[in-house]
């Protein structure tokens, strides 16, 4: 798809939702893939500023059929709060659309079928930045194999081509993008140290987005 002629809002949601019926009838990953009730396709405003990226559906995203609204979505919606935002103003998507088995980790031929479909979310939001929840979304985007551990805290930058596969390089996107903790990892990691880690990473972004307007 040409995103270039997506400017207003109402254009954009109309995206998003063929992009989310031509996903259910034809991801290859969702569409053969069996531990799941529901697809989570994501959600938010569809010119948010800020998009965060986790990893999978989990047991209770399965049965609502919305990102981030279990335990993990709880501390995320926290976060959200504490930037002074609110959901309604942020886009929440994952890099797998159904829920993996046993809630395990996304495999990478199940990440490098699915996870197009993240892209194209990305090209027709064109948030200003992303911060990616964990390992599996910030190896996605950053196409790394280095650790979240690593990487967090430390910007970084993704190239999303705005007219597709084949356009030439000055028709790209370049997004800043803020690794992070994961939520689920920060409830078990409870701690002030990951705490003020992971408040450092968001006010980096806050900082970045209060640059930008
Ligand atoms: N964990 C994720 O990575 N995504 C969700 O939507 C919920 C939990």
């Amino acid at each position: 798809m040409d995103v270039r002629a997506l400017h207003g809002a109402s254009e954009r949601a109309e995206a998003l939702q063929a992009l989310d019926a031509s996903h259910a009838s034809g991801c290859p990953h969702c569409t053969t893939a069996t531990a799941h009730t529901r697809l989570v396709f994501g959600e938010g405003s569809p010119t948010a500023r800020v998009m965060f990226v986790g990893e999978a559906p989990g047991e209770t995203e399965d049965q609502l059929g919305r990102p981030f609204v279990g335990r993990a979505g709880q501390k995320l919606d926290e976060m959200i709060r504490a930037m002074g935002l609110c959901r309604e103003d942020v886009y929440i998507a994952n890099v797998l659309k159904s829920r993996p088995p046993e809630n395990r980790t996304p495999l990478q031929h199940e990440v490098d079928r699915c996870g197009p479909y993240l892209i194209e979310q990305i090209r027709i939001v064109r948030p200003t930045v992303i911060v990616t929840l964990g390992g599996p979304a910030t190896k996605l985007l950053l196409a790394t194999e280095q650790g979240i551990t690593r990487l967090r805290g430390v910007w970084a930058s993704v190239e999303v081509p705005l007219t597709g596969a084949d356009a030439s390089p000055s028709e790209a996107l370049t997004i800043p993008v803020m690794p992070t903790f994961h939520p689920a990892y920060l409830l078990r990691n409870y701690t002030p140290e990951t705490r003020r880690q992971v408040w450092h990473d968001l006010q980096a972004v806050l900082a970045t987005l209060n640059a930008a307007t």
